[in-house]
């Protein structure tokens, strides 16, 4: 899943306004985050496989990013982490687990997001484990409805939950959402490049400038 994930993040911000939206998009992002990393420096990998689904192309092992184990143990580090930083930054104790419980929340949901548009390529636990997906993808209509309508209802909850002047503070995200509509479209439609690692190369960099456009321009809004 690609936009669908930022609906995830935009929607959470509404449960706690203190938490910024482009840790939120990190939260939500930070599994295919790691794949990238993984499939770059040769730990996990991907190919392309003609007709795997008939919007995304690519499948891989990807036991430690996207395997259900690996998900759920990253989403309890995350938790972990938030709870240190909390205790060295001396905050409140129960602000600090709401910041955890939303972080790993946002972390987890990518399974969820994931598992439905995947054709069974996820796996339980290692390599050889049962793989899970239930391969929504190969419907791109409805699998594209499903990701644009998350989309939009997280936009929706954001705007609702924050309020900003200006046209940055007003505009920006839907600007950004605009672009981030036309990628979504993009990936299904070019097919990728036969150098996977070049590609993943451009995600990262894609990835992370979208976390740091939503970062800029949450701390528009209030
Ligand atoms: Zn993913």
């Amino acid at each position: 899943m690609f936009i669908g994930h930022y609906g995830v993040g935009l929607a959470l911000k509404k449960a706690d306004k203190r938490i910024s939206l482009g840790l939120l998009f990190f939260a939500v992002s930070f599994i295919d985050l790691l794949h990238f990393i993984l499939v770059l420096i040769g730990i996990e990998s991907v190919e392309i496989v003609p007709g795997f689904t008939k919007w995304i192309p690519l499948t891989g092992n990807n036991p430690i990013s996207h395997g259900l184990t690996g998900m759920i143990a990253w989403s309890f580090l995350a938790y972990a982490a938030v709870i240190i930083y909390g205790k060295i930054k001396k905050e409140d104790s129960v602000s600090s687990r709401k910041t955890a419980m939303i972080i790993s929340l946002g972390i987890f949901s990518h399974f969820i997001c994931d598992v439905i548009v995947h054709a069974p390529d996820l796996p339980l636990i290692g390599y050889d484990s049962i793989k899970l997906g239930f391969g929504l993808w190969n419907y791109p209509v409805i699998s594209n409805a499903l990701e644009l309508g998350m989309f939009f209802t997280g936009l929706i909850i954001y705007y609702k939950s924050t309020t900003g002047d200006g046209f940055t503070a007003k505009y920006g995200l839907i600007i950004l959402g605009i672009g981030l509509i036309v990628f979504n479209i993009l990936i299904g439609i070019i097919p990728p490049l036969e150098n996977v690692k070049i590609t993943y190369l451009n995600m990262l960099v894609l990835y992370t400038a979208i976390i740091a456009a939503a970062e800029w321009l949450d701390r528009k809004r209030i």
